[in-house]
Formats: structure tokens, C-alpha cells, sequence
């Protein structure tokens, strides 16, 4: 049995006095940007942009996939994990008291993986929600980014996995930082199989999330304004004593470094997913036979284009073409 893992809390328990986490549910508040007052149901209509000057308020997984998914409609794959506590992690509470507290959220996990529709066409969409432990990937995280992997690979099906995410879970040691390689050689195998990725990084995407999956899609968006970035700027200004520009690790910045390829409101997303799944879908399967008759059909074609080639190379011929000095030999009997 391991030994109890315990830390120095009294700095952490002292910012945990003064400070908030970002608030991802449903209630009123007001636009941290501009000011101006929602009441939820506003914010929910609008996707939780805001109005007047598009800051977009974090969106918890559920709300997501209704947003993305076709009519709203959407199943949820192996809601069943749950997280183990193999260290018997102990902090300001044990680890296992987090998690409780985290599940009366109504989430199960910081991510959701569902089966859906996006602009008519099957897809796989796993959903992240730094409003369960921060989003942090640990052990279950992984597993379940990797099963929808194996299974959009199986059965051809596109995977979108929309970020939220401080990175790997502390609570888990070591066997949170492995869910990094484990998710990269699923998207590998994916990538293996021809099977299209598209990353939409929502605010913030960091740490071990960012350092692995959420890093190589085949298409990678951003919402405006996303923190996208391994160390945060504060971690980075501490450890360097440089003060970095404003724009540092933000979608817009990214997006001029080419990390990412557009930086798409949130609003527009479902239109923009089901426009790039389109582009991305492979053919459909022929009719059993049907390769059998466009065989056939390509030999008479081919045959007909080659009856008709002495008279054409004839007419080519006529007009003066490149091969103007045999001319006088075929042009005989030129039929016009
Ligand atoms: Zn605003």
C-alpha cells in the first residue's frame, strides 16, 4: 500500500479564501469584459457570448453538445468511468472528496464523449469541462479520450474533441501525466486510419492537455481570446522575471503564430464543423456490383474515344496543329 502523499497547504488554503473558480453554470452574472448584466436564460440563448462585446463566458460539456450537436441530440458513451484514488491523495481534503464534490456538478468526469450528428454527417465529439476539477486530465480522461479514438478509427466516424482544460490531474501523480502519451498514440492510430481530428480549443487549453492531443489535430480552431499555452503567463513571468505582452498564449496570438487555423465564434461553430466535415468525408462505399458496371462502362467509353481519334488527330491536324509538316499526308481525304 502506498504512503499518504501530503503537501504544504497554507498558501494554497489562503488563496482558497480570496479567490473564486470560474463559474461554468447556468446563473446570471455580469460580462467580466464589458459589464454588461445577463440573466442566464439571455446568456443560454445566445451560447453564453455576450451581446454587447462577444467575450465568450465559459460553457460546461452538456450545454456543448447541445449547442454542436444536430437538434441538440446527442448519446453519451461510457458514462460509467469514475476516478480511482490509487495514492490515496491527500491536499486541503482528500482526493475522493473532490470528486464527490465535483460530481454534484452533475458531471461524471471532466470530459463527455458523445455519438452525434453535425450537419447531417456521424460523428464522435469529446467534450471537456474545466468545471470538473478544473478540467484536469487523469486517469479516466485518458481512457475515455482514447476509447472514442479507437472507436471514430473503427468505424470511420470523425472525432472533434473541444478542449477546457488547466492540464494533467495532480491528484494522480504519475498516472495522470501517462494519459499525455497514451492519448497521442490514440490519435496516431487515428491518423493511421485516415480518420479526420478537429481540436476546438476552448478557454484555457494548457499543461498536459495542450502538450498532447490538443495539439494535433488535422483542423484546429480556437475561441476568441482562449488562453492556449503550456505555462500560463503568471507561471512564466515568475520563472523568467520578463513581463510577457498581453496577447501571450491567446487564440489570436496563436493564430498568428500558426498553431492554430482560425479563430472561430462560438456561435458560428456548429456551421463551421458541419462545413469542414463535409469537405473531410470520404466517399461513400459502392453499391456492391457497381464497380463491376464502372469497369465496363469505362472500356466503351474507351473504346468509342478510341474509334474516334483518327478522325479527330485528323481535324487537329487540318487546323494547323504541331505537327504542321505531316500535314500535306494526312490532311488527305479529310473529311471536314
Ligand atoms: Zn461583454
Amino acid at each position: 500500500m502506498p504512503p499518504h502523499i501530503h503537501i504544504s497547504v497554507d498558501r494554497l488554503r489562503r488563496r482558497r479564501q480570496t479567490t473564486q473558480p470560474p463559474a461554468s453554470g447556468g446563473e446570471g452574472r455580469a460580462c467580466p469584459e464589458c459589464g454588461t448584466h445577463f440573466r442566464a436564460e439571455e446568456l443560454a440563448r445566445n451560447s453564453r457570448v455576450c451581446t454587447s462585446c462577444d467575450y465568450h463566458f465559459p460553457l460546461s460539456a452538456h450545454p456543448r453538445l447541445d449547442h454542436l450537436a444536430d437538434d441538440g441530440t446527442w448519446t453519451e458513451l461510457w458514462p460509467e468511468l469514475r476516478p480511482a484514488d490509487p495514492l490515496r491523495f491527500v491536499d486541503l481534503e482528500p482526493y475522493p472528496d473532490r470528486v464527490e464534490r465535483a460530481e454534484r456538478s452533475g458531471l461524471r468526469e471532466a470530459i463527455v464523449i458523445a455519438s452525434m450528428r453535425i450537419g447531417g454527417i456521424a460523428c464522435l465529439a469529446a467534450v471537456m469541462d474545466f468545471g470538473y476539477l478544473g478540467g484536469s486530465m487523469g486517469a479516466v480522461v485518458g481512457e475515455k479520450l482514447t476509447r472514442a479514438a479507437d472507436r471514430a478509427a473503427e468505424r470511420a466516424l470523425p472525432l472533434i474533441v473541444v478542449t477546457a482544460s488547466g492540464g494533467a490531474r495532480m491528484q494522480e501523480g504519475v498516472l495522470a501525466l501517462m494519459q499525455m502519451a497514451k492519448t497521442i498514440v490514440a490519435v496516431e492510430e487515428l491518423r493511421a486510419a485516415r480518420v479526420p481530428l478537429i481540436v476546438v480549443l476552448a478557454h484555457p487549453t494548457t499543461g498536459g492537455v495542450w502538450a498532447s492531443f490538443a495539439s494535433v489535430g488535422d483542423v484546429t480552431y480556437a475561441e476568441p481570446r482562449a488562453l492556449i499555452a503550456f505555462s500560463g503567463p503568471r507561471v512564466i513571468e515568475q520563472t523568467t522575471r520578463e513581463k510577457l505582452p498581453e496577447t501571450f498564449g491567446r487564440a489570436e496570438a496563436q493564430l498568428a503564430h500558426g498553431q492554430v487555423d482560425a479563430v472561430v465564434d462560438r456561435r458560428e461553430l456548429p456551421d463551421r464543423l458541419a462545413r469542414v466535415l463535409g469537405i473531410l468525408r470520404r466517399p461513400a462505399e459502392p453499391e456492391p456490383g457497381a464497380a463491376a458496371t464502372w469497369a465496363r462502362e469505362g472500356r466503351q467509353r474507351a473504346a468509342r474515344a478510341a474509334q474516334a481519334l483518327p478522325a479527330l488527330s485528323k481535324r487537329l491536324v487540318g487546323r494547323g496543329g504541331p505537327n504542321g509538316d505531316a500535314e500535306s499526308t494526312v490532311h488527305e481525304g479529310e473529311d471536314g
